[in-house]
């Protein structure tokens, strides 16, 4: 596998995270489909040497298909009791997929306040560390039994900036369904683009953003958490890529270098990956 801009070992641990919305079809079901396209890619990845943890959502949307319900739950009891039944049916149809790439995977539970304590945060380092020294893929989802913060707000990117803070991790790609930050909103204005690049968030662009930035509906996340999350990597001299996770070898394209989306990443950062100094 070849690098464009950035040198693969630099590029070590990996983020990937993807939503709701990409992960479903039309029906709102958990497509199989995409998870394979999804299962290619990682373990394409994690054989070239990468280190990759995928953070899903995707527990709520199955656990609705398989409790037959139309819409999403209005209550938060019923909303974590269908995390509790999609999240089997989630990992059971990652482990299928993985397992015919011949990739293992391990599945993490996490909440913030796991993190906020130093025993468990340790503890929980250390079993990432071993997940990835053994070659396999950790899945993570917010524990939806017993904390509720990425299903009112976040689709799980708080939580993927937490893990990959966590974990060191080089880059975070967050796959959603809409191409990348747009300097317009696309809906209103035909000539709106894609931004490539950003180096800073600034908090007047978080204020115009819209919570619901991207297709409403299944996940509880927007543009605006995607950018929040962006901000705290941003902090931590973690680079993200915010990208259309339907879009053919994404993953491998935006960790290879190819331009994908809006690339978020300081000058300081970009300096370290060898790549030019942008004007903010
Ligand atoms: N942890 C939840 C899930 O996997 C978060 C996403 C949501 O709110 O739908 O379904």
């Amino acid at each position: 596998m070849t690098t464009a801009t950035t040198d693969k070992r630099e590029l070590k641990r990996i983020v990937v995270k993807v939503g709701s919305n990409t992960l479903t079809n039309d029906a709102g079901a958990v497509d199989r489909r995409y998870i394979a396209s999804l299962a290619d890619q990682l373990s394409e990845l994690n054989r070239a040497g990468h280190q990759v943890v995928l953070v899903s959502s995707g527990a709520i949307a199955a656990g609705r298909e398989l409790l037959g319900l139309t819409a999403r739950p209005k209550d938060m009891a019923t909303l974590q009791a269908a995390a509790s039944i999609g999240q089997v049916e989630l990992i059971e149809t990652y482990s299928a997929e993985f397992g015919r790439c011949r990739t293992m995977i391990g599945q993490v539970l996490l909440t913030r306040y796991d993190l906020d304590n130093r025993h468990s945060y340790n503890h929980a380092v250390n079993t990432f560390d071993k997940l990835l020294e053994l070659g396999s893929i950790p899945i993570v989802n917010e524990n939806d039994t017993v904390a509720i913060d990425e299903i009112n707000f976040g689709d799980n990117d708080t939580l993927a900036a937490l893990v990959a803070e966590m974990i060191g991790a080089d880059i975070v790609v967050i796959l959603t369904d809409v191409a990348g930050l747009y300097d317009d909103d696309p809906n209103l204005n035909p000539d709106a683009s894609v931004v490539p690049c950003l180096t800073e968030i600034a908090d007047d662009l978080l204020a115009e953003t819209s919570a619901g930035g991207d297709a409403a509906g299944l996940g509880s996340g927007g543009m605006r958490s995607k950018l929040q999350a962006a901000k705290v990597l941003l902090d931590a001299d973690i680079a993200t890529v915010l990208c259309n996770g339907r879009d053919a070898n994404v993953v491998v394209d935006a960790v290879e270098g190819k331009p994908q989306g809006t690339f978020i990443c300081s000058n300081e950062l970009r300096k370290k990956l060898g790549m030019n100094e942008l004007g903010s």
